[in-house]
């Protein structure tokens, strides 16, 4: 029996080790066909905190309290209990075997136990959890909804066997202990004395072979699993424990803050990318996918297939095809199935001619060569691997970034697709069309002139200070904000409301600001989340040359879009800034009491988070406390807020584009709001405010809204109550 087990075993374990190698060596070498990642090695100290505290601290898991806690009770099971693998190896020789020094060390023993058992129940808690939510149950809104659930089911039932053997083996040591004669204290078996006790009256022989056969088929499902994995190197619900390590310490941010607000500056081959004068090997974006980075390639292979980015994704949960888990899925897949051909030195040089010689592609599978053909970006029939659809249909609204466990930067990903439909193909809704062509020749989504910025001016009864008008040229010291107005505020009727109510703000807070007026281009922002890069690169450099020949330091923006380009985006172009939004100066001049919110507001208000400003930019507090300070003013968060806010459909440059499949995501936002009954619908962004108007707007008029239910910027509501009503006659 022994020695059976003993062939079997190291047959096995060389197997599987061998073929784990083969496996983590090719998986290396198709990440590393990826283009340079500039930027994701500094800092190694704070990075490597950062991995410690998201992966042991499972910081990003427990954003869902029991799944979270579950699977890190099965993380740490996995870690552990390794040396419980490593004991049964030794059982196989030596029925009594134990680890040298720690084996009969009661502490060890406590923990091997508690954990044995915690890991047990968590995994069943997964188990049930996967079931609840199965797509036969739940349908489209599964989560699961896509997985390759063969996969999870092997993974989890292969964590059940190891701790059943585990119990099992601890159980058998404890009757063996017993049977000899010796004190078989419960103090070394504090989980599994009491199963031990059903094997009482068993002989030594009998418990010895129990043993072994238990090692024998703890080592035989463990090996199996690595066999499995290693046979699949697409399997992420598996390669993630060891791929996430690696993923989260070369995130975006060596802090550990999620990979949004700025987007990449679009580089090529590592290196920046000269508009004026591109090298003619520059590649404009991604076009396929050896075209990622290294860290793209790597964000792939560590997929787990959960869906909790698919669960939040707007797009999905509104019937378009687009699913981020999906996008990612399959991007792996395709780099796994042509990589054979792309290790063999196949690709297309500048030209489109095959770099490889035939010599060198004859013994590259015929899959692989039939994977390579296909585009990265078409339809069904033109057999590409991402659909159009799927690819236009993302508001960049950064849900599916936020909720990913092991830090994948999806954002990052379909912005590069982007870039090379946009750049190389033209290939992008047509309805964009005009918006670029607006931006272009007058600097704003609308194509309206310049001059048209300043008409809100003339409409207020208050002095607004334009930049130039007294013929300065530079910002005069005594300017303390330069009010960033963006397009939607200066020429969108209901985002002008913003503006003036904010301008008015400002006027009676006695604060000192100027406007740009037709200085200000359009920050670029629509352009680049299109994936126009050119076109954001022009109005952004004009901007920034702009605001550094006026001096302006501190600005003030009602756009979260604006405040996010000028923030976070503009420093890469050597625009650095002060930059706060609006709702954050007016819950300091609140707090400084230089505005007085006096008037009562008897209403019920649901406040939307904007996803630049939210999840973009973390500011979810300064427009709250700007509402709580309102006099009677009621509040009730919708089910989907904050962190896990729902997006209105307009970021992306959604906002300039046909929304044709499924649900009008306006409507879906719009649907949850007025299922809370409020007097109106407040939020902070201009995109935000039209979407939403334009839903409840439709709603009214079908009939199916009080006309009363108003879509406001807090601004608007804490000036009602700023404003000292007028005395009656
Ligand atoms: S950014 Fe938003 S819309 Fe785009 S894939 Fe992620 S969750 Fe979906
Ligand atoms: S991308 Fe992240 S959140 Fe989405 S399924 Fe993969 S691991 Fe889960």
């Amino acid at each position: 029996m022994q020695a059976f087990a003993v062939l079997v075993v190291v047959t096995l374990t060389v197997v599987a080790a061998g073929l784990a190698v083969r496996t983590v060596g090719s998986m290396i070498k198709v990440v590393r066909l990826g283009q340079p990642a500039v930027g994701r090695t500094d800092r190694p100290a704070t990075r490597t905190a950062t991995m410690l505290r998201e992966t042991f601290g499972h910081t990003r898991m427990l954003q869902w309290t029991l799944v979270g806690a579950a699977h890190w009770f099965v993380f740490v099971g996995f870690g552990f209990l390794f040396l419980t693998l490593v004991t049964a190896y030794g059982q196989v020789i030596e029925p009594s075997f134990a680890l040298p020094l720690i084996g009969h060390w009661a502490p060890f023993e406590w923990l091997t136990e508690i954990i044995a058992w915690l890991m047990l129940v968590s995994i069943v808690v997964l188990i049930a959890i996967r079931q609840r939510h199965h797509p036969d149950r739940v349908g489209r809104r599964s989560r699961f909804s896509g997985s390759t659930m063969w996969q999870a089911y092997y993974v989890e039932w292969t964590i059940v066997g190891v701790g059943l053997c585990i119990v099992a083996l601890r159980s058998l040591e404890y009757a063996l202990q017993h049977v000899d004669g010796a004190d078989p204290s419960w103090v070394h078996f504090p989980l599994t004395w009491f199963v031990g006790t059903a094997f009482d009256g068993l002989a030594v022989a009998t418990l010895e072979t129990a043993i072994v056969a238990v090692a024998l088929f703890k080592i035989v499902i463990s090996m199996a699993w690595l066999i499995t994995i290693a046979l699949n190197p697409t399997m992420g619900v598996a390669w993630h424990r060891f791929s996430v390590f690696f993923n989260v310490w070369f995130k975006r941010n060596a802090t550990g803050e999620v990979s949004l607000g700025a987007l990449e500056p679009m580089r090529s081959r590592g290196r920046p990318i000269d508009f004026e004068d591109p090298a003619d090997d520059d590649v404009f974006g991604v076009g396929v996918v050896e075209n990622f980075t290294w860290k793209g390639l790597l964000d792939f292979s560590t997929c787990t297939e959960c869906g909790r980015c698919q669960s939040q994704c707007p797009a999905w949960n509104t019937g378009k095809p687009l699913s981020p888990k999906l996008l990612i899925m399959s991007l792996r897949d395709h780099a796994a199935a042509k990589a054979p051909y792309l290790l063999a030195g196949g690709g297309l040089d500048a030209e489109g001619n095959e770099r490889a010689t035939p010599e060198q592609l004859a013994d590259v599978p015929a899959s692989a060569i039939a994977e390579a053909a296909r585009p990265l970006v078409g339809t069904l029939e033109e057999g590409g691997v991402i659909d159009p659809e799927v690819l236009w249909s993302c508001t960049t609204c950064g849900a599916c970034v936020e909720q990913c466990p092991v830090d994948i930067e999806h954002v990052d990903h379909i912005l590069d697709l982007r870039r090379f439909q946009v750049l190389i193909e033209s290939s992008f809704p047509s309805e964009a069309n005009s918006l670029l062509k607006n931006l272009e020749s007058k600097q704003n989504p609308w194509g309206v002139q310049p001059s048209a910025r300043t008409a809100w001016v003339g409409e207020v009864d208050f002095p607004v200070r334009v930049f130039g008008a007294d013929g300065e040229d530079t910002i005069p010291d005594d300017v303390e904000y330069l009010f960033w107005v963006g397009c939607a505020g200066a020429l969108d009727d209901r985002a002008k409301k913003t503006t003036k109510a904010f301008a008015e703000l400002l006027h009676i807070a006695g604060v000192q600001f100027m406007v740009l007026g037709e200085g200000e281009a359009c920050s670029g922002d629509p352009a680049r989340r299109l994936g126009n890069e050119f076109v954001y690169a022009m109005l952004a450099q004009q901007n920034v040359e702009t605001l550094n020949e006026v001096g302006a330091r501190t600005i003030v923006a009602t756009c979260p879009h604006c405040f996010n380009t000028l923030s976070n985006e503009y420093p890469q172009l050597g625009g650095s800034y002060d930059v706060i939004h609006h709702t954050q100066l007016l819950a300091r001049l609140v707090e400084q009491g230089r505005l007085l919110p006096v008037t009562p507001v008897d209403e019920l208000v649901t406040y939307h988070d904007p996803c630049y400003l939210g999840r973009h930019n973390k500011i979810y507090t300064p427009p709250r406390e700007v509402l709580a300070g309102v006099p009677q003013l009621r509040t009730q968060e919708m089910h989907r807020c904050k962190e896990r806010g729902f997006c209105c459909g307009a970021g992306g440059a959604r906002m300039w584009m046909e929304e044709r499949i499924g649900k009008r995501i306006n409507h879906e936002r719009v649907d949850e709001a007025l299922a809370l009954e409020p007097d109106v619908i407040s939020t902070s962004c201009p995109f935000c405010l039209v979407m939403l108007s334009d839903s409840v707007d439709q709603r009214k008029a079908a009939g199916e809204v009080a006309e009363s239910v108003g879509v406001v910027d807090v601004s608007q509501l804490l000036l009602r109550s700023v404003r000292t009503p007028a005395p009656t006659p």
